[in-house]
């Protein structure tokens, strides 16, 4: 039986998580579950997993997490350092499923126990990049790609010398606004923006899909993860999301991973690592699907993967500066406060301002986010106001 916490347990990932483990009871026993405030849907996981114990972030959901929880034995925690707390107990796996740079301190936690993190939570790692591949490093940790993409390259790689590599490419759907216009996608609501047409996710990576920044952000991970170089990471438009990304090696052999658009399929390959388990998910109907189909990305409509782009060559603090202008651009967007190309132009000011020092630790990462996020939402009251 191996041990399993899971940061974010509430959300889209740690849905689909907890639904591989729901099947396979008998191997996992379960250390902590965490949210932010959704403290009746954690109480409802913890008890039927067993959990050790709940934690809120948010400390105004704690009595109603005690409350459901009383009687059980399972304890309950909240606020910030309590969710550390529960990262930095000792567990054989620890799924990294919170949304944004929140996510960052539980996660760098976990990697300090020097165990084995699979990694959904890509905002963390784009912002932290240098200090967490570090941390890595000097921990012993072992970092597990969750994202599609990244966890499709992890299994291309498999077996093979990074050195031989010449190039790898990230597949995109290109999301729902693919074939908008730019005139129209200033028009584009909330509702539209996350109606993605092949996966289910949470409303922050929904967006992020729709103006392709998640994108940018998935190619400064695969930076960190997989360093062969920023001229050598590539991006191809791909509609079906049957290819989940490629690798090609220098002998001209190019290695490709496929897979239903399900995150059960790249979780189950993190959760049963270096093994195989099954997954409820349907085998891939190639026929059925009939073609796949590429394009390049057009960065005039989503300019996202160029400042993603340009980010990663300036280094420093500016992919954390990308990140923080990003997040706090799709929650005005999400609450209806600015048009949806208004995200990018956002972030694209933000990274225009002095830049801060580069950070040489956590508490620097954590310092340039919040700047940044202090520049974006000052910049975001003369666009609500426009
Ligand atoms: P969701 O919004 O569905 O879930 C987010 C989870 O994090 C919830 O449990 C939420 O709790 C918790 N949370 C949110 N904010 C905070 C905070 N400030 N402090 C502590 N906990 C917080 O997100 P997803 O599952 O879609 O995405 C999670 C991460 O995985 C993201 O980084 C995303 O980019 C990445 N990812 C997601 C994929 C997907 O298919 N969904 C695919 C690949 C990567 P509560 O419910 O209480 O709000």
């Amino acid at each position: 039986m191996r041990s399993i916490t899971i940061l974010g347990a509430t959300g889209s990932v740690g849905a689909s998580t907890l639904d591989l483990i729901r099947r396979n009871r008998d191997e996992w026993r379960v250390v902590a579950l965490t949210a932010k405030r959704h403290a009746g849907a954690l109480a409802a996981l913890a008890r039927e997993f067993g959990a050790e114990l709940a934690v809120v972030s948010d400390e105004s959901a704690l009595p109603e997490l005690r409350e459901a929880l009383a009687g059980t034995g399972i304890e309950a925690a909240s606020g910030e350092a309590a969710l550390v707390e529960a990262a930095a107990r000792p567990a054989d796996l620890t799924v990294a499923a919170i949304v944004g740079c929140a996510g960052l301190a539980p996660t760098m936690a976990a990697i300090e126990q020097g165990g084995t993190i699979a990694l959904a939570n890509k905002e963390a790692l784009v912002s932290a990049g240098a200090v967490m591949t570090a941390a890595v490093a000097r921990h012993g940790a072992t970092l597990l790609p969750v994202d599609s993409e990244h966890n499709a390259i992890f299994q291309c790689l498999a077996g093979n010398a990074i050195a031989n590599v010449r190039s790898i490419t990230l597949t995109a759907s290109g999301g729902p606004l693919r074939e908008w216009p730019y005139a129209r996608l200033r028009t584009a609501t909330p509702a539209q923006a996350i109606d993605h047409p092949n996966w289910r996710m949470g409303a922050k990576i929904s967006v992020d899909s729709a103006t392709m920044m998640n994108k940018g952000l998935e190619f400064i991970e695969a930076h960190h993860l997989f360093p062969v170089g920023l001229d050598a990471l590539r991006i191809v438009i791909h509609p079906q999301s049957v290819i989940h990304s490629m690798v090609e090696y220098r002998d001209g052999s190019t290695l490709a991973q496929l897979g239903p658009s399900d995150m059960r399929v790249p979780i189950a390959a993190c959760l049963a690592w270096p093994g195989r388990i099954d997954t409820p998910c349907a085998p891939l109907d190639l026929a059925a699907i009939g073609e796949l189909t590429f394009q390049a990305p057009d960065e005039d409509r989503f300019p996202a993967t160029r400042l993603a782009r340009e980010a990663a060559r300036q280094g420093g603090a500016a992919p954390i500066v990308l990140n923080a202008a990003n997040e706090v651009a799709v929650a005005a967007f999400l609450a209806g406060q600015i048009a949806f190309t208004d995200i990018s132009a956002l972030v694209e000011q933000t990274l225009g301002r002095d830049p801060p020092p580069p950070p040489q630790s956590l508490d620097d990462v954590l310092a340039v986010d919040a700047l940044a996020r202090a520049r974006t939402a000052e910049m975001l009251e003369l666009v609500r106001v426009a």
